[in-house]
């Protein structure tokens, strides 16, 4: 039985919408937590300008879990603060897709929770609630900032009635929602206006559903790697708004308070604007991945045009992100098949290169020869190799390239077990012995032809003088340069686990 090559494990882009330049995927889980699980913190801030004067308020409620589910009945009985039903038919939230993998699903239109409205017509406070409701962990919390939100403005009005009983007041918070699989973000703005006097309202809250926690800007952003960000914010409110000059001496690491995991990047939202920074551009200052792969732009691959796969053992080293800025330069993606333990110390880099487009596979966990292992240690040598590939790219492949090239029956059995494809090469110019471009060069371009996989290693000098060389020649031969994930749809091959892909329209028959 035979499968279609859309297991690889990630979405392929020529099914994107390219003026969109974003896709999605069922991605799974981020591998590392970050505990804080039980109870929750919400932190408050309302600003204010009243009568000229600017007065802030924190508020920081500490919750266990059980207390505010209890609060949350108490409030939904709030006097003058009932609740109605759901507003309008949001879209559901739709099934997270857990086991199956459904690719290829834009997560554009997708709102988190269904919205709840609270109107309170009656009172000298007008009020006009709406905010998501999930069924999760999140629910309460929302809730409660909502309530103390209006609370305040109850508050704020009470005492202004004190001595003119005429006052009245409206308050109106609205909100925007992102989902993902892994993630979910929300953004609540509102404006609280009492004798025209407005009070802007503005809350983010972001969610990781699979911890069940709430995350902080700093759980999001790299601290260390924000300085880098200001600039970029600064670029795109001048982009969005000439007149904001004066303002923008101001950008600083506070700006980011407010984020939203948006889908096209992350949204800084101020009382003033917002603007969002791709994801392309902020991949090295992130702690998070939404399953979101970033499309270059350019590609549209024509089946009927030659083409070929570049292919990466033995990373990533240092030379990797100099072959991602070659790849980059010429809009072309690669496959890089990893050896899990190096992929820690170069997260960044592995991560800038799914971004880019590149298929990242496993190379075992730390080269061991792999027919010299049992199927419980080559089993673990793939998951965990795939495991960390995942934590990073937020994918997790199903596919490798055995170490040596080398298979023997238990390996079979075991990437039959496991559902992996296996890969190998057809052009091999031995960049490893060689460590000369020329040679790397001159020895590819001799005999390269359609559907050909090229094995090289991120880890000389030479071979990125040879990839340097490479890529624009075969662009210029008119080959179009594929993942092997790409070069196996196009060929129409029908992957099987345990089946060894030599060459990207034929299988290497051995041992079945
Ligand atoms: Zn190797």
């Amino acid at each position: 039985m035979g499968k279609r090559a859309t297991v690889l494990g990630r979405p392929f882009r020529w099914v994107c919408d390219i003026s969109i330049k974003v896709c999605a995927k069922g991605a799974k889980s981020l591998a590392g937590s970050r505990g804080r699980v039980h109870g929750f913190e919400l932190g408050l801030k309302i600003s204010k300008k009243m009568g000229g004067k600017k007065m802030k308020k924190t508020l920081l409620i500490s919750l266990g879990t059980a207390v505010a589910v209890v609060l949350l009945v108490v409030l939904v009985s709030y006097n003058g603060f009932a609740s109605a039903d759901a507003y309008y038919p949001v879209h559901e939230q739709a099934a997270v897709a857990s086991s199956s993998f459904t690719p290829f699903i834009r997560r554009s239109t997708m709102q988190y929770g269904s919205a709840y409205i609270i109107s309170n017509p009656n009172g000298p406070l007008f009020a006009h609630i709406a905010f998501p409701i999930a069924n999760n962990f999140a629910d309460v919390p929302i809730f409660a900032w909502i309530h103390a939100i209006y609370q305040e403005a109850i508050n704020d009005l009470n005492f202004l009635r004190e001595t003119d009983n005429t006052t009245t007041g409206t308050l109106d918070i609205q909100f925007d929602s992102y989902l993902f699989d892994n993630y979910a973000s929300i953004v609540l703005r509102g404006i609280l206006d009492i004798n025209s006097t407005r009070t802007n309202i503005l809350k983010t809250f972001n969610l990781d559903l699979v911890n069940e926690i709430f995350l902080e800007t700093w759980d999001i952003v790299d601290y260390y790697q924000a300085e880098q960000i200001l600039p970029l914010i600064t670029q795109q409110m001048l982009a969005s708004n000439p007149t904001m000059g004066t303002f923008l001496e101001t950008v600083d690491k506070t700006w980011l308070e407010n984020i939203a995991i948006s889908n096209d990047g992350i949204k800084i939202v101020t009382d003033i604007t917002e603007v969002t920074i791709p994801y392309e551009k902020i991949y090295f200052a992130l702690h998070i991945n939404t399953g979101i792969i970033v499309v270059p732009p350019i590609i549209g691959i024509d089946a009927s045009l030659p083409m070929v796969a570049i292919t990466f053992d033995d990373g990533p080293s240092i030379y990797t992100a100099q072959i991602l800025d070659i790849l980059e330069r010429y809009e072309v993606p690669a496959t890089f098949f990893v050896v899990g333990n190096r992929v820690n110390a170069y997260r960044d880099t592995v991560r800038r290169a799914a971004y880019l487009g590149s298929d990242i596979l496993g190379h075992s966990w730390d080269h061991s020869d792999l027919t010299r292992l049992s199927a419980d240690a080559v089993r673990r040598q793939l998951q965990d190799t795939a495991a960390i590939i995942e934590s990073v790219t937020g994918v997790y492949p199903h596919s490798f390239r055995p170490t040596y090239g080398r298979i023997n029956n238990t390996i079979l059995e075991v990437a039959r077990e496991l559902d992996f494809y296996m890969f190998n090469w057809s052009i091999d110019p031995e960049d490893w012995k060689y460590r000369n471009a020329e040679i790397i060069y001159n020895s590819v371009m001799a005999t390269v032809s359609h559907a050909d996989i090229i094995l090289l290693h991120d880890l000389y000098a030479s071979t990125v003088a040879a990839v340097e060389l490479l890529v624009p020649e075969l662009l210029a031969q008119g080959f179009q340069l594929v993942t092997v994930s790409e070069l196996m749809y196009y060929s129409g091959v029908e992957l099987e686990p345990g089946r060894l892909v030599r060459h990207g329209n034929r299988y290497v028959s051995l041992n079945r």
